[in-house]
């Protein structure tokens, strides 16, 4: 997709009534399968109501026919202008009512006086009406006649997920995921999923071998994310580094909120993208998006999250004012970058995991330290191996350690090359078949690349994509 295809895309899925359960949802996945065509089949998964999972339950199915309000002056909304106006997983209801009786089931947000809410009582049995609060200021008393033409039964939860094979590479993935249950919003969250999407689509495009697997999870908020946990359990451990996307179009800096581990693979190098392309990072807090589920304790897994502006910190969130025209194209297009570039590099940047990592190993005896001759012969040098053996743990890359230490890519290198020769480090992909990869003249180089340090920042050559900071 372009932007072009992009805005199409969402101007196409805007409409449709999604929530964490339903027709919407299964209606965006089928819009989502057809963008990815030709870059990865979208696996459609239904879970039953009722199945246990992780501490939860998945719940009813939810699906909206129309909501309307009638007053003594007339309609006063019809969810079919906008689907906001219903409270999602509101009970059915047709009632009259006075305005007293109704005020309780009527929610707006007296700050945003023009917009209609976007409320929600997934897991409370409930009714209700959104609207703005100039239209609720000005209902004259009287009766009312709401109906609200709901189901909510016995069903699924639907959620889709697509997988890029590896096409260089271990058994190890990358994880890109956004969330798909909120109705008629743009920013959040058509925006993740344009973004998710089209940046799969670049990424399946690329000539370079794809080191790591690419799995996409499109999912119900929270209990999308609970689900996919209980059912891939044993799939996790696998998963080297993950992006939550979410809000990827509002026009702010982008934002990427560090895994609960904090210092992982994914945050180091996302941490760099930011200084390079002038967004910012903050920690991991337990509120959010679906982090919350990859990051809880028991999984924790290496998923931090890229957004624009935090949720919740702008005007507009979780309203009606959240429409086509409050995503930039620019913005949503710099998203797709950045998730592309992270994906690129983070199957590019050397890694080594140390193969003697309590104490240090005993260097002198290997020519390593205060050698007279060989490979290591200045006080430099053996800095880069110090600093490669405390920081090869399989998450650090050697633009990291270089950041770290102010040693360039290059002497890191020819120090990681030394300890691998020596048996004291090992690159952390491996290919497919279990070998370690060959290592030309000592020197391992991921296939169809060729990198060079520069100005301390890591370079590829090939692909165009992946360049110094711009
Ligand atoms: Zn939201």
């Amino acid at each position: 997709m372009t932007a072009h295809a992009m805005r199409r895309f969402m101007e196409e899925a805007f409409p449709l009534c999604r929530s964490i359960t339903g027709d919407g949802v299964r209606a965006t996945l089928d819009l989502i399968a057809e963008e990815l065509k030709g870059v990865a089949e979208l696996e459609r998964h239904e879970v039953p109501t009722g199945s246990p999972v992780l501490d939860w339950t998945v719940p009813k199915e939810w699906n909206l026919r129309r909501a309307t309000l009638d007053g003594p002056d007339g309609r006063v909304l019809d969810s079919d202008d906008c689907n906001l106006h219903v409270l999602s997983y509101s009970t059915p209801v047709d009632l009259e009512l006075t305005l007293d009786e109704l005020r309780p089931h009527l929610f707006t947000v007296p700050d945003q006086p023009d917009a209609v809410p976007y409320r929600t009582s997934y897991y409370r049995e409930a009714w209700g009406l959104c609207l703005s609060h100039n239209t609720l200021e000005s209902l004259p008393d009287g009766t009312y006649q709401v109906k609200i033409d709901t189901t909510l039964a016995p069903g699924h939860l639907s959620y889709g997920e697509a997988v890029l094979p590896a096409t260089d590479g271990d058994a190890d993935e990358i994880l890109l995921t956004t969330h798909i249950c909120h109705p008629s919003m743009a920013n959040d969250n058509l925006s993740g999923i344009a973004a998710v999407t089209e940046a799969a689509r670049r990424l399946s495009a690329r000539v370079e071998p794809r080191r790591h697997r690419l799995r996409l999870l499109f999912l119900p908020g929270a209990i999308g994310s609970i689900t996919w946990l209980e059912r891939n359990r044993a799939r996790v451990g696998a998963i080297r580094a993950g992006l939550v996307v979410a809000g990827a179009g509002d026009p702010a800096p982008a934002t990427y909120k560090r895994s609960r581990r904090a210092n992982t693979g994914i945050d180091l190098l996302m941490s760099r993208l930011m200084t390079e392309r002038g967004g910012s990072v903050i920690d991991y807090y337990p509120y959010g998006y679906d982090e919350r589920q990859f990051c809880s304790p028991g999984f924790n897994l290496p998923v931090g999250r890229l957004s624009r502006s935090i949720h919740g910190t702008y005007p507009e969130y979780h309203t009606s004012a959240d429409n086509l025209d409050f995503v930039d194209d620019t913005t949503l297009e710099d998203t797709v970058s950045l998730i592309v570039e992270a994906v690129t590099r983070f199957g590019s940047e050397p890694r080594y995991r140390s193969l003697a990592p309590h104490g240090e190993p005993q260097l002198g005896r290997r020519g390593l330290y205060g050698a007279v001759g060989g490979a290591i012969t200045t006080k430099s040098d053996e800095m880069a191996v110090l600093w490669m053996l405390a920081y090869s743990d399989g998450e650090h890359a050697l633009p990291d350690i270089a950041a770290m230490s102010g040693i360039e890519v290059e002497s890191l290198q020819s120090a990681a090359d030394a300890l691998v020769g020596a048996d004291l480090l090992a690159p952390m992909s491996v290919t497919r078949s279990g070998q370690q990869p060959p290592r030309a003249a000592g020197i391992y180089r991921p296939a169809g690349h060729s990198q060079a340090a520069r100005g301390g920042r890591w370079v590829t050559s090939v692909g165009g994509g992946v360049g110094p900071a711009q």
